[in-house]
């Protein structure tokens, strides 16, 4: 799959690449090169809705700007997917490498994980009562990471282990998710997808990175914001901001405790911000009709699974139209948690729906390729080679 382009295209800086522009940017290219408003346009159209990888390929524009563009170092730059790996549910995890050499990861999940459900959407509704007519489309979740590693430092957490090596750029952010619909054949508008931001990074910490991604998934690559869920370990200024956002995700907040004790002691961020003050943050954001807020809670065996825990969290959110997603510890490789008991993750989960409130246990997905929750790590850590892609079924999981 590589050629003589995709390596031309690494040595090229960023800003030369097209992928990313936001259309004022592409008109402003234009006027450099001396052509017409709709010249912007079509490179727009070909980018994100074709999602054409290379100028070649966009034969709507003359051949002599496209060679005028490639001689001045231009090229349309969708990250690459450089390695893969399929789950035996069909989850396929994509190592994703940016123009600089680095990668994260990216996964595809069909059938998506049933996090949407009950959060009052239309994705939700869907993943509640699939419709007979599922054949004709497909129906997956993408989940896409913002940042190369993470600084949040949770401690049940592989990515954490990488600390944080720097933040993706809009255009590599919205960038997995062209690579990945290019590779599924996806078709927008007839297949029903649904984005995700919980793959390696915390959004919030690089909100304008995220929030300018999102224009670009919404306006340019024609997803709907009310197909998308962003989460957030619960980075106060962040979701101050996002509640004054008028075209946003749904909202996820990493919980994973419910008290400042246990939260602290799994999450070293709540000594910044207590679980009091993220619910008055959280509080600030206007919800649409129906939607509900959800709160992510990793159970770790021992530490969080219990029925006490359970009623603390039913005093905590009593007040909010929130819906709670029960995520079964995901193992990783010398970390000290175990698995809950099955029978204290159904316990826990009773005890919240019996006091009224939406709790749902998420699938796990592709945990056998190392695809599940928090267990994204950048599996290769050597630099990827200009070659071939590994065929999926050899990759080690
Ligand atoms: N950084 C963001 C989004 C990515 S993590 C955040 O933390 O919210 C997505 C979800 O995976 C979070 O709810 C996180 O608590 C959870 N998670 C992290 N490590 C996990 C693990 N080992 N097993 C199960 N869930 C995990
Ligand atoms: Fe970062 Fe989220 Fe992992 Fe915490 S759970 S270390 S915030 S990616």
């Amino acid at each position: 799959m590589l050629n003589e382009t995709n390596t031309l295209e690494e040595k090229i800086p960023a800003p030369a690449r097209l992928f990313g522009a936001s259309l004022p940017e592409l008109v402003q290219l234009m006027e450099r090169f001396g052509q017409p408003v709709y010249r912007a346009r079509q490179i727009y159209e070909a980018i994100y809705n074709q999602r054409l990888y290379s100028l070649d390929e966009i034969t709507t524009l003359p051949a002599a700007l496209r060679e005028a563009l490639k001689a001045a170092g231009h090229a349309v730059g969708i990250p690459e997917i450089v390695q893969t790996a399929r789950s035996v549910d069909g989850t396929e995890r994509y190592l994703v490498r940016m123009a600089d050499g680095e990668t994260v990861e990216t996964v595809w999940m069909p059938g998506g994980d049933g996090g949407e459900r009950g959060d009052g959407t239309q994705a939700a509704e869907e993943e509640e009562h699939p419709t007979h007519d599922d054949d004709d489309y497909k129906r997956a979740t993408i989940c896409i990471s913002s940042q190369v590693g993470c600084a949040v430092n949770c401690q049940f957490c592989l990515t954490a282990k990488l600390g944080i090596r720097r933040n993706l750029t809009p255009g590599e952010i919205a960038g997995q998710v062209a690579a990945v619909l290019n590779r599924q054949n996806v078709e927008v508008g007839r297949d029903r997808i649904n984005l995700v931001f919980m793959g390696m990074g915390e959004p919030f910490l690089n909100y304008a990175g995220f929030m300018a991604a999102v224009g670009l998934l919404t306006a340019a690559m024609r997803i709907p914001e009310s197909r998308m869920t962003v989460s957030t370990s619960g980075i106060l200024p962040g979701i101050l901001d996002f509640a004054k956002e008028t075209v946003r995700p749904k909202l996820a907040v990493s919980l994973n405790a419910s008290n400042d004790v246990v939260r602290e002691s799994i999450m070293p961020i709540t000594r910044k911000w207590n679980i009091g003050a993220l619910l008055e943050a959280i509080a600030t954001v206007p919800l649409r009709p129906r939607e509900r807020v959800t709160f992510e809670y990793v159970m770790l065996g021992g530490i969080n699974d219990q029925v006490e825990h359970a009623n603390e969290l039913i005093a905590l959110l009593k007040n909010m139209q929130a819906k709670i997603n029960l995520i079964v510890w995901n193992s990783g490789p010398d970390m000290p948690f175990h698995e809950p008991a099955p029978q204290d993750v159904a316990a826990f989960q009773k005890r919240l729906r019996d006091a009224g409130i939406p709790a749902f246990i998420r699938r796990p997905r592709g945990r056998d390729i190392y695809a599940a929750c928090g267990q994204l790590k950048r599996t290769l850590e050597q630099p990827v080679p200009l070659v071939a892609i590994a065929p999926a079924a050899t990759l080690p999981g």
